[in-house]
């Protein structure tokens, strides 16, 4: 199976940051989804919950930075400041369990 292609080349860091920030989000969502599934409690739990979300802000907050700085991605993404990559994304905090 062939990955989608783009037609536009993208900046391969660029590529590589988002697959890095979407598999932290994916982490974080999965484990959010089982802490209020199974009804997991304790301290322990959020630590870990928290780290992920940690992780996940870091990968995007470099990603956002990345899209920033980059020419190549400004040229082909036309990221700028008033149009961040954020865009891309369903932000994760509404889907936090209550
Ligand atoms: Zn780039």
């Amino acid at each position: 199976m062939e990955e989608l292609r783009i037609d536009t080349a993208i900046c391969s860091d660029y590529e590589r940051l988002l697959k890095e920030s979407q598999r932290a989000l994916v982490n974080w969502r999965e484990r959010s989804e089982e802490v209020s599934r199974f009804g997991l409690e304790g301290k322990g739990i959020g630590d870990e919950l928290q780290k992920l979300q940690a992780g996940y802000a870091t990968a995007y907050h470099r990603l956002e930075q990345h899209g920033k700085t980059c020419i190549l991605c400004q040229f082909t993404i036309g990221f700028s400041e008033s149009e961040p990559p954020g865009s891309v994304f369903i932000s994760p905090r509404r889907e936090l369990p209550a």
